[in-house]
């Protein structure tokens, strides 16, 4: 973490100031903490590995000490959730210059939650909330609150000047973030069924994708989101499962009334996702004008909530063509991908039948099978595609990904 962000964050218990502890623990690379303990008036929170942890429970306190006590590999092998093999494999991966996101997340998180997070650059939740945080989000500072391993977090970084701050309660997925995914972000390691650990009106623009039905103390998290946003404020909560529609790993859902109660004070508005994607897919504009009453949202699966003072964020958005790259030009690893000669065959091969169940709304602009005309064995540019090039990355055929993604 970098010393600034300390003029951000605050104890969630007593609200007061984090300040850097003077101890033997303490490694700091100029303006970078990278290991350390942060004081409040009521309690202690460790940094570990450049991300603050500001929970206080018992795991998160053993591993504080353990790095007090020098102890740094055992403290972050605990707080990343391995065994010693686990640790040792993820270790000896480190070594090499070539280990990629997936690479570590095989070892990190060998189940479905690792497979959702490889493929996360094309869901259609992903498209969705991508596609809305490039029509309203500014270059002012947000927060990516339950932002797992900085998919939208990467998003954000590309529009704000400040760095994005991703919040979530695993400090394995901000681990993979800052390491991969998004390195230019502000990890912080905290819990959203408790108080934030952020001063008021600090964020410009609130941000929560796909997390909030998860969430049990929703009411406690709205009220928050509102504190962060402040007065001007922007939030935005797309996807949210609606208690009234079918979502495969709902979580404790609500229906979109209740959404909008609980952010009544901002007068949110909300929006049928089926539309928001029509509109996306439709490669023209999102339309923001377009609001509906929770009545009129019927059985929809899933809403979106957007609250604003800013009543330009509520028009027709134009969808911009992909901007330049900013990482890597891959074909979506959703493709088994055969060269033939100076060509490319893609055939759509989904990495679990779970997957394809839930995310099967891929096939809307993923094609079954398709050739390019490149050898994807080499480095891939903008230029070999040609006149294609902006409908491939339209269509999530090819992707913009982090450096040593997968
Ligand atoms: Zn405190």
């Amino acid at each position: 973490m970098d010393l600034s962000l300390l003029d951000l964050l605050r104890c969630p218990f007593c609200g007061t100031h984090l300040d850097l502890v003077d101890n033997e623990a303490l490694v700091r690379d100029g303006s970078r903490v990278l290991w350390g303990v942060l004081g409040c008036q009521c309690c202690a929170f460790p940094v570990l590995d450049g991300i603050p942890v500001l929970i206080a429970d018992d795991p998160t306190r053993a591993a504080m000490h353990a790095m007090e006590a020098g102890r740094k590999e055992e403290a972050l092998a605990s707080v990343l959730g391995l065994d010693v093999s686990a640790a040792e494999r993820l270790h000896a991966l480190l070594e090499g210059a070539t280990a990629t996101y997936r690479d570590a997340l095989e070892i990190i998180s060998p189940d479905a939650e690792g497979t959702y997070f490889v493929y996360r650059f094309s869901d259609p939740t992903f498209v969705l909330a991508e596609t809305l945080i490039r029509a309203i989000g500014g270059t002012a500072r947000a927060i990516d609150l339950c932002g797992g391993s900085g998919h939208l977090t990467r998003v954000l970084g590309e529009q704000s000047a400040a760095p994005v701050v991703v919040a979530d309660v695993f400090y394995w997925k901000l681990w993979l973030a800052q390491r991969f995914t998004a390195p230019d972000c502000a990890p912080v390691c905290c819990d959203a069924n408790h108080p934030l650990p952020f001063a008021a009106g600090t964020f410009p623009l609130v941000v929560l994708s796909d997390a909030f039905p998860y969430i049990w103390h929703k009411r406690l998290l709205a009220g928050e989101m509102l504190r962060l946003a402040g007065d001007r404020g922007t939030i935005l909560m797309p996807h949210l499962h609606s208690s009234l529609g079918f979502n495969f790993s709902a979580g404790m859902t609500l229906t979109p009334a209740a959404y909008r109660d609980l952010f009544a004070p901002a007068q949110p508005r909300i929006f049928r996702d089926s539309d928001l994607l029509g509109d996306i897919l439709g490669h023209t504009a999102i339309d923001l004008s377009r609001d509906v009453t929770p009545e009129q949202a019927g059985d929809e699966p899933s809403v979106t909530l957007v609250a604003s003072r800013d009543a330009g964020v509520f028009r027709k958005h134009h969808v911009a063509d992909p901007g330049a790259l900013t990482g890597e030009l891959r074909i979506n690893p959703l493709y088994r991908v055969e060269p033939r000669g100076a060509q490319a065959q893609l055939t759509l091969a989904f990495p679990t039948p779970e997957y394809e169940e839930e995310f099967g709304a891929v096939r809307r602009y993923l094609p079954d099978s398709l050739t390019l005309d490149v050898d994807p064995r080499g480095r891939l540019t903008p230029a070999q595609f040609g006149t294609s090039y902006t409908d491939l990355r339209r269509r999530r055929i090819l992707l913009d990904t982090p450096a040593r993604y997968v």
